[in-house]
Parts: C-alpha cells; structure tokens; sequence
C-alpha cells in the first residue's frame, strides 16, 4: 500500500446554486500544507462562492470539506475560523473606527475569545503581539493612524494582519491585489509568500493579474461555470486548451 500524503483540505463534490445558478458544481481538489496555489476563471465563475463555502459562510447544497483530517461542512463560520481556516475579501470589508493597531489587537483577542470581556493585561499584551505583526506587513509606522484613513495598499496589509492575528492554517484571499499599482501587487504577494515560507501557512488566491498568478503560484486551478477545468502547475494550466478558451482567450 502507498502511504497517502496528508491534505490540508479536501474539497469533495461540492455544489452550491443560487435558484437556477450552478455558481459551484461538482469541484473536488485538495491542498497539500504550505502549498500557494491560485484559483482563477473569469467574473461569475464561482471562486468567490466556492471560498465562502471553504470558510463556511455558505453551506454547500452537496459534497464535502475536510479540513485538517475532519469534516467541517455546515459549520458555524466561526468554528471554521476556529479550526484554522482565514479569508480576506474581494472588497474591503472596512474596519472598526480605532487606529491600526487597535484593529489588529481586536482581532488578536477575538481569537483568545475576550472580545467582551477585555481585561487590561490581556489588551496590553495583545498590543505587543498587534506591534509585532504589523511590523511584519509592513505597518509600523501606521500603528496609531486611524484605520479608516489608510491609503488603498496598506489597507490590503492591515487586512492581511488580522486575517493572521487569527493564526490561521490556511488563508483563502479573494482577489488581494485588485486595483493596485503592478510595483505594489508584487510588494503584497513577496509578503504573501515570504510569510508562507515562515510560518509553513497554506495560501489559496484569487487573481486576474496573469503576472502575479505565474509568478507566485506553484499550482493553478482554473474555474468556469462553477466547474473545475484545470489543475497543475503553471506551465501545465498556461498549455491547456480548455483552460485557455475559458480564460485566457478572454483576458487577452
Ligand atoms: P467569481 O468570484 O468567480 O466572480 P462568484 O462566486 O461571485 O464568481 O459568482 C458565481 C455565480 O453565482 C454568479 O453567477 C453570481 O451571480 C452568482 N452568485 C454569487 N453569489 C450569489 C448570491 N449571494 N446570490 C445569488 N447569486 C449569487
Ligand atoms: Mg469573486
């Protein structure tokens, strides 16, 4: 018998429509630990319902996710985030209206469930930790700013700080560098990566840059009409015929 590589996560036959939409169907894949893979496929194509079913914010109509070796499917969102499972959005949620590092430290207690019951050491600590991931984003400097007054790019560091505050396994970022400048999007994704090289984090984006999808990616998975048409590595994916009529054909 062949020893099975563990898996973060599996994704088994996983549906969810909306009435008559099929936004997801029938998509099964797994993640292997520490792996940074990219889910493309055009506007509509279902990456955004399939990570709020992996994150638990939609339950799926049919199929599985396992996580960590136990199913989690039909979870409460917060038992996902529990378990190790992280997201930051396609748009900016927005933040509480306390500075940079309150949000960071709020975030840091939500985890240790003292949310509302903040005893003063438990803050305190919690803005060391909080000082200490935003000087690995990048943020330092920001830490008293208000965080509502933040220029676009640091916004994309600040939610990437919290989404870690949680400590997550895996962190699913639904299109992280959208609207950014080429010289910022690449800053973003060399964080990205060298904290995923760091902390051994598991790392599934979204993306429409083609640049930072072959650059970054070490496995592609393609999405179109909710289905999974391709999966390998970039070079694989960037040859495949199906892939490239849904996407690349389009994008050009
Ligand atoms: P992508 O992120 O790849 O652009 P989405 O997952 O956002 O795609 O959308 C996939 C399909 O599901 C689209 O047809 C979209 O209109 C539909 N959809 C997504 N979310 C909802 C929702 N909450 N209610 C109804 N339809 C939705
Ligand atoms: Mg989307």
């Amino acid at each position: 018998m062949t020893a099975i590589e563990p898996r973060l996560l599996e994704v088994e036959s996983v549906e969810k429509r909306f009435g008559g939409v099929r936004a997801v169907d029938g998509v099964s894949f797994s993640l292997a630990a520490g792996e940074l893979t990219a889910l493309i496929g055009p506007n509509g194509a279902g990456k955004s319902t399939l990570f709020a079913v992996i994150a638990g914010q939609h339950r799926p109509d049919a199929g599985a996710v396992r996580f960590d070796g136990r199913a989690i499917t039909g979870l409460h969102p917060a038992a996902h985030a529990h378990r190790g499972i992280g997201r930051t959005f396609q748009t900016a949620q927005g933040f509480a209206s306390m500075t940079v590092r309150e949000n960071v430290q709020l975030a840091l207690a939500a985890r240790d469930r003292a949310v509302f019951n903040v005893a003063r050491p438990l803050w305190s600590r919690a803005a060391d930790a909080a000082d200490a991931l935003l000087a690995r984003v990048g943020l330092a400097a920001q830490a008293q700013r208000a965080a509502d007054d933040l220029a676009y790019g640091d916004v994309k560091r600040l939610e990437l700080a919290i989404a870690l505050a949680a400590r997550p396994k895996l962190l699913l970022m639904d299109e992280p560098t959208a609207g950014m400048a080429a010289a910022e999007r690449f800053a973003l994704m060399d964080l990205v990566r060298a904290i995923a090289a760091e902390t051994g984090l598991t790392v599934l984006f979204t993306e429409h840059s083609m640049e930072v999808v072959f650059g970054y990616a070490r496995r592609v998975l393609v999405m179109s009409r909710g289905k999974l048409i391709a999966d390998g590595a970039p070079d694989e994916v960037r040859a495949n015929a199906a892939a490239q009529a849904a996407y690349f054909g389009e994008a050009a």
